[in-house]
């Protein structure tokens, strides 16, 4: 089965998420659990919880069909004490926040060496982040996401996100997340049906299938190996709209979260209508 849906607004609560991802005719959805652009948030409140996993219950939202984000401010590689510490404390409370939602997986971008230090150095810091975040949280995956590779961002190589894994003491509760735009923009040229299957023929012998815990499906402004993290609505970006329906009828992609982070939230509910016509 496909679960197909957007990452939501959780504005107002995020109680609001399940309810505005079953107005657009979503099967999944992602959310923020808090401001994404601010280092703290309120705690969740007991009647927001109470709200949400309601919602989730009427509308028939399982923990495995939710993908929450975190916060963009969040570095697990930084090169400073200081600001590592920052981030290592933020992701913890948002590895909290799901677990207090029963939700089962937390999806970040892995980490920036802003070139103070080498990118192994970060890739060891972003792995040991995760071990302290497993340790003080229980039944949430931490789901690492392939980055474009813009700027100082790791996690660009499927090579990077192998690398952490390694790293990482509870291999049960560590995963990843592909997202197509930063894929394609990173080098892996998954517009063909020969591209796709050897691009995922590489992530199964490096990283394994029973790794991913979900996909961001994106289409890209900007063209492939260019390095630019720039998402477009589906079929019309460089990517075309092969790659998706190549994806839907896959069943290695079956039972996790297919999330749109597409840039005109008006086309979510036909871009969902499309997909799950693909997939049938
Ligand atoms: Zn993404
Ligand atoms: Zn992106």
């Amino acid at each position: 089965m496909k679960y197909i849906g957007a990452h939501v607004s959780a504005s107002g609560g995020v109680e609001n998420a399940p309810l505005n991802a079953h107005r657009i005719g979503a099967t999944a959805f992602a959310l923020f659990t808090k401001n994404q652009k601010q280092w703290s948030a309120p705690p969740l409140t007991d009647q927001s919880i109470e709200k949400f996993k309601n919602y989730c219950k009427e509308f028939d939202f399982k923990p495995f069909q939710v993908l929450p984000h975190d916060s963009y401010l969040i570095n697990l590689g930084h090169p400073q004490p200081e600001g590592l510490a920052k981030s290592r404390l933020a992701f913890v409370d948002e590895m909290q926040r799901c677990q207090q939602l029963g939700l089962d997986r937390l999806n970040f971008h892995p980490g920036s060496h802003l070139k103070e230090i080498s990118e192994e150095d970060s890739l060891k810091r972003i792995a040991e982040s995760i071990n302290i975040a497993l340790s003080e949280t229980e039944g949430v995956t931490a789901v690492l996401e392939n980055t474009a590779g813009q700027g100082t961002n790791l996690g660009y190589r499927f090579e990077h996100l192998k690398q952490i894994i390694d790293w990482v003491d509870d291999k049960s509760r560590v995963g990843v997340c592909i997202d197509t735009c930063h894929a394609f923009t990173s080098g892996y040229d998954i517009r063909t049906r020969d591209g796709f299957e050897e691009t995922f023929r590489q992530f199964d012998a490096i990283i394994g299938f029973k790794y991913l815990k979900g996909l961001h499906l994106n289409d890209s402004k900007k063209d492939l190996a260019t390095r630019v993290d720039r998402h477009d609505s589906l079929g019309v970006g460089f990517i075309g709209i092969d790659l998706f329906s190549f994806i839907m009828a896959d069943p290695r992609f079956n039972n996790m979260p297919l999330i749109l982070e597409t840039p005109v939230e008006e086309k979510w509910p036909e871009e969902i209508q499309m997909l799950k016509a693909m997939a049938r």
